[in-house]
Parts: C-alpha cells; structure tokens; sequence
C-alpha cells in the first residue's frame, strides 16, 4: 500500500533521513519506533507531504505521491495526526470533528460523526466542550477522531503516547488497535516502543536517520538490541 524507497530528507545541512527502505501493507499496523530524533517525525511529514525529499520516492498504492502536493495526499486517504495534537482550541469538540470533514463531498458525516463518538464516549459526552479545555488523553482522542473523520485509508500517528499518564495510553493504544480491525491501515510512530510493539505487525527501527532493524513485532519484542536500546533493558 506504502512503499518507500531511498528516502532522503535534508534540513540545510542536517540530514536527517539517509535512505531509508519502508513498506506497510494493506490492513497492517506499522511501527517506526527509535530515539529522540532519529527522524521519526520527519519520515511522517513526508510522506504527508509536507517536506520533500532530496532523493528517493513514495508510492502509495502504485502511484507515485513523492512530488505531490499535501492537499492531493490526503485526499488520496492519507491522513496525518502531528505530533502534540494541533487541535483547533478556540472550538468545540463537534466543530473540530466537522472540520476534519471539510473537505469530503459526500454526506455521511453525521453517521462518522457517530462512528467517531462510539469510538471515544469521553467525546460525546464532551461534544460543545472548547477543545482547549479538554485534558491531555481527550485531546490526543480528539485529534485521532478529526484524522478520522476524513475518512484515511491510512493513518500516519505521531507520538501518541507524548505526555499521558500510563493508563490512558494503554486506552488509546487499545483504541488504535481497533480502528485497525474496523479497516484503516496504521503507521505508527512511538517511542513508547513497548506499548507500539505491543498492537504493530511490524516494526522498523529507526537510528539517525538509518532502519537499523525490522521485522515482525513480536520478534523485535525480544531482539537484544531491541530491549537494551528501548525497553529499558
Ligand atoms: P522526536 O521523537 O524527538 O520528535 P524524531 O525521531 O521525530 O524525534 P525528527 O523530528 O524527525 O526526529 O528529527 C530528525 C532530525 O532532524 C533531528 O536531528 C532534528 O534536530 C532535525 N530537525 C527536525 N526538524 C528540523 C528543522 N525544522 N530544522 C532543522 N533540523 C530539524
């Protein structure tokens, strides 16, 4: 479904991604799982669209998507949730749901309006609450709820887990993983590697922007390198 091959990304002189080989199959949960920045956010930004590379492409089912512009991306079913959430604060939960549906032409967004509330019951509950006020773990729900309402065949995460206290991590883990079997693709980028190797088919580690190691989840899981690296031994 995703491919990418070659991907080099440059900031000025920093590089920070040095030809990177990706792949996520139709109905996977992917994870990138690596240190603070070894080029996580960036591989994300790109395949969104809004950095370029200096070399390599990305294909998304057989297109070539490297040189298109991010509207086109998203409009493909690509769907991004930066990372620190970027909700719209000044709006209600509902308003902010509805603007992740701006640009979709077709008229079931009260019916995914209610998918999304089925999803997250703490936002139906909440739904004029400004989004702004909500606590940590509602606006991470909030921004995966927004990312949805467009309706993505693929869901690029940034960082879910950032800033939450263990519990609601575990809920919103469980949460990603069911979005998964309700049919959207997953690209996952943590580094709680515990928890993203925990619901992944497979992960990619990266370091400085290198894969350093990939392979099946539940292999990584116990890889040496692994769990001295990034499961705290
Ligand atoms: P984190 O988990 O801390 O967000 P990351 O793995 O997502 O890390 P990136 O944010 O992709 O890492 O950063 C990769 C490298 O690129 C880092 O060395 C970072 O300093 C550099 N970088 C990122 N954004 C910029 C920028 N706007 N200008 C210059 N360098 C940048």
């Amino acid at each position: 479904m995703l491919e990418i091959k070659d991907l080099n990304v440059s900031y000025g002189m920093v590089n920070a991604l040095k030809g990177i080989d990706l792949k996520v199959n139709d109905g996977e949960i992917v994870t990138i799982i690596g240190a603070n920045g070894a080029g996580k956010s960036t591989t994300l930004m790109t395949i969104s669209g809004i950095l370029k590379p200096k070399k390599g492409y990305i294909k998304f089912d057989d297109v070539d998507i490297t040189k298109k512009p991010a509207q086109n991306i998203v409009d493909m079913g690509i769907c991004q949730v930066p990372e620190g959430r970027r909700i719209f604060a000044n709006m209600t939960v509902m308003e902010n749901l509805e603007m992740g549906a701006y640009l979709r032409k077709d008229k079931t967004v009260k019916n995914d309006m209610e998918k999304v509330f089925h999803l997250f019951p703490r936002l139906k509950e909440r739904h004029k609450q400004i989004a702004g006020t909500l606590s940590g773990g509602e606006q991470q729900m909030l921004a995966i709820g927004r990312a949805l309402m467009s309706k993505p065949k693929v869901l690029l995460l940034d960082e879910p887990s950032m800033g939450l206290a263990p519990i609601v991590v575990q809920d919103i883990f469980k949460t990603i993983k069911g979005i998964n079997e309700d049919g959207t693709t997953i690209l996952l980028v943590e580094q709680n590697a515990k928890m993203a190797l925990s619901i992944a088919d497979r992960a990619y580690v990266l370091e400085t922007g290198n894969i350093s190691l990939e392979g099946a989840a539940s292999v990584l899981k116990d890889d040496e390198r692994v769990k001295k690296s990034y499961l705290g031994g």
